[in-house]
C-alpha cells in the first residue's frame, strides 16, 4: 500500500464525508480545514506550503474509517422491504443513517436524530393515513426500524462518543476531538457533552448534524493565518 501524505488523507476523508451527508466535496474539504485551525481548504493549502503539518494525533484520529463506516452498513447500501397492512401496501426503506416509509399518496420520513420528528407527508386526499389503526401501525414499523438504525451508528461511533466520561466529556463521532461542552455552529449555542451524545450528535436546540458541532465556537475568534 502506497504510504499517503495528510492532504492525501484529508482528501479522502473528505470524500467520505460529503458522501455521507450529501454535500459538496469543497465544502466537506472546509470543514475539514477548520476542523485543523486554518479558515478554509485554500488557507490550509497554503500553510502547507510553508511548512505546517497536523498534529499526529489529529491525523490517527482522522484515519479511524470505521467511525463512519462499517462492514454492515453502507453509503450506498439500501434495505427494502414491502409489506402490507390490511390490504394497504407500504415499502420500507432503511438508508444509511435515514428511515424512510411510503405507500399509495404518502411518505413518513425518520432522521437520525432522536429529538427529531418524523416528517409526515400526504400527496393524495383520502389518503391511506387518515386511517388512524394504519397510521399507527406504519408509525410503529417506522420507529422501530429508525430506533435499529440509531444503534447500529451509535454502535459505529463507540461509547466514547455515546457515553460521557465522569467529567462529562464525550468524543465528537467524525471528527474526535474531547469535550464536556460544544457549541452548534449553526445556530450559536452551547450544549453538554451529554446533550449532545443524546441527541446522537445533532443540535438539541436546532437539530443541526454533528458537521455543525466543534468543541470551540472558533468562528467567533479571529482567524489566524496559520
Ligand atoms: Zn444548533
Amino acid at each position: 500500500m502506497t504510504i499517503l501524505n495528510e492532504l492525501d488523507e484529508f482528501r479522502i476523508f473528505a470524500k467520505r464525508l460529503s458522501r455521507k451527508h450529501q454535500i459538496r466535496h469543497h465544502d466537506a474539504l472546509d470543514i475539514i480545514a477548520k476542523q485543523q485551525g486554518h479558515s478554509n481548504w485554500n488557507a490550509l493549502m497554503k500553510a502547507w506550503a510553508q511548512g505546517w503539518r497536523p498534529d499526529p494525533w489529529d491525523v490517527i484520529d482522522i484515519n479511524e474509517s470505521s467511525i463512519i463506516e462499517s462492514p454492515t452498513r453502507g453509503f450506498d447500501k439500501v434495505k427494502t422491504t414491502e409489506g402490507d397492512i390490511a390490504g394497504e401496501p407500504y415499502t420500507l426503506r432503511v438508508y444509511f443513517d435515514e428511515v424512510v416509509i411510503g405507500g399509495n399518496g404518502w411518505g413518513i420520513y425518520f432522521g437520525h436524530a432522536p429529538l427529531e420528528p418524523a416528517k409526515i407527508e400526504t400527496y393524495t386526499k383520502p389518503n391511506p393515513l387518515d386511517d388512524k389503526a394504519f397510521f399507527s401501525k406504519i408509525m410503529k414499523i417506522g420507529i422501530e426500524a429508525a430506533d435499529a438504525v440509531r444503534e447500529a451508528i451509535a454502535r459505529d461511533w463507540g461509547p466514547g462518543s455515546m457515553q460521557p466520561c465522569n467529567d462529562g466529556s464525550v468524543k465528537h463521532p467524525l471528527f474526535g476531538g474531547v469535550s464536556a461542552e460544544w457549541f452548534c455552529m449553526h445556530c450559536d449555542t452551547r450544549s453538554t457533552g451529554a446533550q449532545m451524545a443524546a441527541n446522537m450528535w445533532h443540535c438539541p436546540k436546532c437539530r443541526a448534524t454533528p458537521l455543525d458541532v466543534h468543541p470551540n465556537a472558533w468562528w467567533k475568534e479571529p482567524v489566524s493565518s496559520g
